[in-house]
């Protein structure tokens, strides 16, 4: 079972709330980060410039209007710590919490306020039963609370990938990852500034996949916004 982290004087004394980064005791108004770790967090400062890094990596690959990572991952830096808090360790809301940080300190920029709908890139179908939550739509749920637009997490489909299918030696990795994401109908979002959100972005790869799939759909436009770049 789960305690809430501020629950009543006495579970606080047995159960100090406790920073999910740097493990020191939280006080209240704190919660899952204490305000010295949400200082600290390693800001890419992307959103400033269109050229970023990130933009980048999508470039000469699928037009976007933004793309911007909001943290640096680093090997044992303070991303990688959080990730692993929300990936493996069940902590949903730290990932709303980063989301919502993001959307709070991005609110103005044209990233966030060019955009009319946020998609997560769904989970595998099995991992989401493993981890019972999409750690990139807590994301995207959090950063849809800071700049007030609406998430939907329906729309686009991460089917199902059979890894002993016996033509899947006549494709490499990537053939691969970009056959699994399509639309289920995509009517709401024609004509729309589609925000794609993931928790990492790397090769940009998986989140290529999805701007493949939704590339049809008429007038739209796309952005891409990760919490971290790696
Ligand atoms: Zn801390």
């Amino acid at each position: 079972m789960k305690l809430k982290r501020y629950g009543s004087d006495l579970l606080d004394f047995i159960y100090p709330p406790l920073c999910l980064a740097c493990e020191q005791r939280l006080y209240f108004p704190e919660e899952d980060l204490c305000f010295a770790c949400l200082h600290d967090l390693p800001r890419t400062d992307f959103e400033r410039y269109i050229e970023n890094p990130v933009f980048q990596i999508f470039k000469g690959r699928f037009p976007l209007q933004h793309a911007a990572a909001w943290l640096h991952f680093e090997k044992g830096g303070m991303a990688q710590v959080l990730m692993h808090q929300f990936k493996y360790k069940d902590q949903p809301q730290l990932a709303f919490l980063l989301g919502k940080t993001l959307g709070e300190e991005w609110r103005e920029a044209p990233i966030c306020r060019e955009a009319d709908i946020i998609i997560p890139v769904p989970l595998h179908p099995r991992k989401r039963r493993k981890r019972a939550y999409n750690q990139a739509e807590k994301i995207a749920e959090g950063l849809a609370k800071a700049i007030d637009k609406p998430v939907m997490a329906d729309q686009l489909i991460r089917q199902v990938y059979k890894s002993s299918q016996t033509k899947a030696h006549r494709f490499n990795r990537w053939q691969q990852v970009k056959s699994v994401f399509s639309l289920k109908h995509g009517d709401a979002l024609h004509g729309k500034h589609i925000l794609l959100v993931d928790d990492v972005v790397t090769t940009g790869a998986t989140l290529e996949a999805c701007l493949s799939a939704m590339k049809d759909i008429p007038g739209a436009r796309f952005s891409v916004i990760t919490l971290a770049y790696a």
